[in-house]
């Protein structure tokens, strides 16, 4: 295998390192930042994903408070549990942990979370500012990547980025955020879906692949440039245990570099979670 590994796990632990004693600032000053989660039903890997969140806030500093819902709760009861959460002054970040169940309209809770509280940069305001360049908070798996390219020094300024995936929590922040003008960003982005014609002649020009497609193994190596930087969101649960939507070792023998599943995004995403939290509590403390 020729290519370097971006050991995720290892940023993150850099980035969370910084996030705690930022928190021990605040704390100092008298603020104890908070995290409110909001977990509806019994998804299993929801329970992982809010589970990892809840123990990395409390490492941090940050007070987690849990709010854990039958998969049965009525909408009107959700809703009426974000304005609490909005108008409690002891809760600095909200988030919902999605998805939610079919008869609860999703996109109604995100937008019922108060903006300067919305930890996972959901909300439409946030998304709005994110595309103006404006921002103060992205969603955290698009917002870790860039800030894991940023510390493996590896240049976006004038590269080609090719994301393959349009979710609103992925493929679309990180195309906003990579585009912009300015360090950490500036490059040249294409996203992909199932609608591009010949998936393979995109991603094999890209200098930074991004597969955030949700589908296993599904970015082999002949779709990969040589000495490209391989990013893999994905976080598949086969027979075989955890993958990635990369088929990692034929592709690190052709890639200049790659992140891992496990031990990549996952990692990051935690961490900027956390970052999230802390600079929302910033900018109301
Ligand atoms: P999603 O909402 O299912 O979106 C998948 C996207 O990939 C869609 O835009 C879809 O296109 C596109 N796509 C699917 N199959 C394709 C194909 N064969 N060719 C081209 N495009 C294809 O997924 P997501 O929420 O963005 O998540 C993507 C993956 O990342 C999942 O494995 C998820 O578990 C993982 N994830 C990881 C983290 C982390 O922290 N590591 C965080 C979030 C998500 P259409 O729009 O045309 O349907």
């Amino acid at each position: 295998m020729g290519a370097t590994i971006i050991d995720g796990k290892a940023i993150a632990a850099q980035l969370r390192a910084e996030v705690a004693k930022a928190v021990a600032g605040l704390r100092a000053a008298g603020t104890v930042p908070g995290l409110a989660t909001v977990l509806v039903g019994d998804d299993p890997a929801s329970h992982v994903y809010v589970r990892s969140k809840r123990k990395a806030c409390a490492e941090a500093g940050i007070s987690a408070r849990d709010h854990d819902l039958e998969a049965s709760v009525a909408q009107s009861d959700l809703l009426a549990l974000i304005a609490e959460l909005n108008a409690d002054p002891a809760v600095h970040g909200i988030l919902v942990q999605l998805p939610l169940p079919a008869h609860i309209d999703e996109q109604r809770v995100l937008d019922a979370v108060d903006p300067g509280k919305d930890a996972d940069g959901f909300h439409p305001y946030n998304l709005g500012r994110l595309l103006s360049g404006t921002g103060t908070i992205a969603p955290a798996t698009p917002a870790g990547i860039q800030e894991m390219l940023v510390r493996s020094g590896i240049d976006t300024q004038g590269a080609d980025v090719v994301v393959v995936g349009r979710s609103n929590i992925v493929g679309k922040p990180l195309a906003c955020l990579l585009m912009q003008k300015g360090a950490g960003a500036n490059a040249t982005v294409t996203v992909c879906h199932t609608g591009t014609v010949d998936l393979a002649a995109h991603t094999r020009r890209a200098d930074i692949l991004v597969a955030a497609l949700g589908r296993a193994k599904a970015v082999t190596a002949p779709m990969v440039a040589p000495g490209a930087t391989v990013i893999d969101v994905g976080i598949n649960r086969t027979d075989a245990g955890l993958v990635g939507d990369v088929d990692f070792e034929a592709v690190a023998e052709v890639c200049g570099a790659i992140t891992p599943v496990p031990g990549g995004v996952g990692p990051m995403t935690i961490a900027m979670l956390l970052s999230n939290v802390t600079n929302l509590t910033k900018i109301r403390s």
